[in-house]
């Protein structure tokens, strides 16, 4: 498919989907800068595909909250970026509109599902961009490429005009190139609206002390453990390393539900993807050829060729994950699962300030290297523990392994958005960047 809308200007990484000069105001905190939208984020007049044919031709009647407030503090609008289709992915390979290259090596994937939004300002085209998180799309395409980004707190940021994949475990986020930069961005959007009802009004007030005395930091053994790189997690003790020498003290702790985390994190969000993506009937969005037919057949076909072969995947999943046979075998046992999460990272919190360790357990992949859905799923272990948990978590670039980036990923416990930036700042400053 060609990109939509006006195209100006190069786009090497095939970063955007969609290009605009929606220009910058005069004044605000984000005056006169440019910030890239992910196309899942509803944006007023600008067409929004979430990476996918079956929303070709949808130009969205209403601005997004984030959209809406990035635009009143002066920002302009660069363009609407390229994601996995509907958020599904750890590549941006799943796009309708081609894959984003890593600007780091162009071979390779940016990561994903935000992989535009992390190309667009890991290019420099951009300084600052939005995503979304739903099981480590702003982390994963941010350490791939080499940038900062943080998935907010559960209800930290308003969901109002983001096209849901799976509302349980998604925030809209900040990606850019330094820590004070996401903060800055984190600061806006996370005014409140009560349109998303599962948000509270809770200020974000930015503390970039880059103090870390006396911070205790666990490291649980299982996000270094089996199928982490060792090279990367090397690269990430070291930076922990770093912490420590400022003053920072490491506990060594455990986290037993990893084991089930991937499972928990798959069956819930393809569960709550089927539910979610049964609105794309080709009556509001997409055409059928013939609306005479009977409505299955027309849906079924819009259905068939407006999507791609993950989204089908995940709705035939999720679906079967819901069956009224099923329902006790899997969507159950999930959410036990992620109760199991939530209740490792509580009671590890009650030792520790923050917990810390890789991002993603290998660098960049080559662009067609995963196959199969399994191994592509598998990248996003140490990520989706934080989604099913609620919790805040930012990725931070910690050096590099074969030239390529590494993340040092920070979590934190709920709501303490600014502590986990804090700590990334403390780490951005201290490895003397
Ligand atoms: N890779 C994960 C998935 O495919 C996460 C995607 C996301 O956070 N939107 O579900």
């Amino acid at each position: 498919m060609k990109a939509q809308g006006p195209v100006t200007g190069e786009d090497p990484f095939n970063a955007f989907i969609t290009r605009c000069e929606w220009k910058p105001g005069g004044k605000g905190m984000l005056a006169g800068i440019m910030v890239a939208v992910k196309d899942n984020i509803s944006t007023r007049g600008i067409p929004t595909s979430c990476g996918s044919r079956i929303l070709e031709g949808y130009t969205p009647p209403y601005n997004a909250h984030v959209v809406d407030l990035i635009l009143r503090e002066g920002a302009g609008i660069a363009g609407k970026t390229n994601m996995d289709e509907f958020g599904m992915g750890s590549s941006t390979e799943n796009s309708a509109f081609g894959p984003t290259k890593n600007p780091a090596d162009p071979s390779r994937v940016p990561g994903g599902s935000s992989g535009g939004s992390a190309a667009a300002v890991a290019a420099g085209m951009v300084p600052m961009a939005l995503g979304s998180d739903t099981g480590g799309s702003i982390r994963c395409p941010a350490a791939f490429c080499g940038i900062v980004g943080l998935k907010p707190s559960y209800g930290r940021v308003s969901r109002y005009g983001l096209v849901a994949y799976a509302n349980s475990l998604e925030q809209i986020g900040p990606l850019a190139r330094t820590v004070r930069e996401v903060s800055l961005l984190m600061e806006v959007i996370s005014r409140y609206d009560p349109r998303d009802s599962t948000m509270g009004d809770r200020p974000f007030t930015p503390r970039l002390t880059g103090e870390v005395k006396g911070l205790r930091i666990g490291a649980p053994a299982e996000f270094f453990g089996a199928g982490v790189d060792p090279a990367v997690g090397e690269s990430v003790r070291e930076a922990i390393g770093l912490l420590e020498q400022s003053g920072a003290c490491v506990v060594p702790c455990s986290m037993p539900s990893m084991a089930y985390a991937l499972a928990a994190y798959y069956v819930t969000c393809t569960s709550e993807a089927s539910s979610n993506l049964a609105r794309f009937d080709g009556v509001r969005y997409g055409t059928p050829d013939d609306i005479r037919k009977p409505w299955h057949d027309a849906f079924r076909e819009v259905r068939a060729k407006g999507f791609g072969e993950e989204v089908r995947r995940r709705i035939l999943l999720g679906t079967f994950a819901l069956s009224a046979g099923y329902y006790g075998k899997y969507y159950a046992k999930a959410q036990a699962a992620r109760r199991n999460v939530s209740a490792d990272f509580a009671r590890i919190f009650r030792d520790v300030d923050v917990i810390a360790g890789p991002t993603m357990p290998t660098v960049a992949f080559r662009i067609g290297e995963k196959t199969d859905p399994l191994s592509m799923y598998l990248s996003d272990i140490l990520t989706v523990p934080a989604n099913l948990a609620g919790i805040p978590a930012v990725s931070v670039p910690c050096g590099k392994v074969n030239g390529l980036p590494v993340g040092l990923q920070i979590m934190g416990k709920p709501l303490e958005d600014e502590r986990v930036l804090d700590v990334a700042y403390a780490y951005e400053q201290g490895a003397g960047r």
